[in-house]
């Protein structure tokens, strides 16, 4: 199956997530995409996939919990607990295109994680970068050398700061042939 021909979007949140942040996240990815998208019901936080030495959650794994809920649909999910794949100290996100299921974790885009004040447009703008990226992926996309282009690769928060939530002119092509 094609994932982005699947009717919706559904975001799931994992765990508690600010409603605020959620209905958000839903508009935007509903502007962006052009694809009806709803809030899912909450997934119970799976501590058992917690790696205790590290206090992360392993994200490819959270991603195959997550394929079980069996959604018609492309999903996001968002959780507030800290991700990381092997061979990285963390990840802000993690797509499997195969399955149409994306998952993105705000503990590093609150602004406090860095000692920061809480800003809750920082993050949400944050957030919305991270999550439009993510189902960029999901459509098929790639990493994008533009460092202004919301598919570039985001090492650390500050390449999350300086790409925009925007497309550059060759991703948005590229999402136009597959869009349905
Ligand atoms: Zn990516
Ligand atoms: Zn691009």
């Amino acid at each position: 199956m094609w994932f982005h021909e699947a009717k919706r979007i559904y975001v799931v949140p994992i765990g508690k997530i600010q409603w605020w942040l959620l209905t958000e996240i839903k508009d935007h990815v509903q502007a962006t995409f052009g694809k009806e998208t709803v809030i899912a019901e909450e997934i119970s936080m799976p501590m058992e996939l917690v790696n205790k030495a590290r206090g992360q959650i392993h994200s490819t794994k959270l991603i195959e919990l997550l394929i079980r809920q069996n959604h018609d649909g492309m999903a996001l999910s968002v959780i507030d607990y800290d991700l990381y794949v092997p061979g990285l100290n963390f990840v802000f996100g993690e797509a499997d295109p195969s399955e149409g299921m994306a998952v993105i974790s705000i503990t590093r885009l609150k602004n406090e994680f860095y000692g920061g004040e809480i800003d809750q447009a920082l993050l949400l703008e944050r957030a919305l970068k991270e999550a439009v990226h993510e189902i960029g992926h999901l459509y098929g996309l790639r990493h994008c050398p533009d460092p202004k282009c919301v598919m570039h690769f985001s090492n650390s928060i500050t390449d999350t700061d300086i790409k925009t939530k925007e497309f550059c002119s060759l991703c948005r092509s590229m999402l136009e042939s597959v869009e349905g």
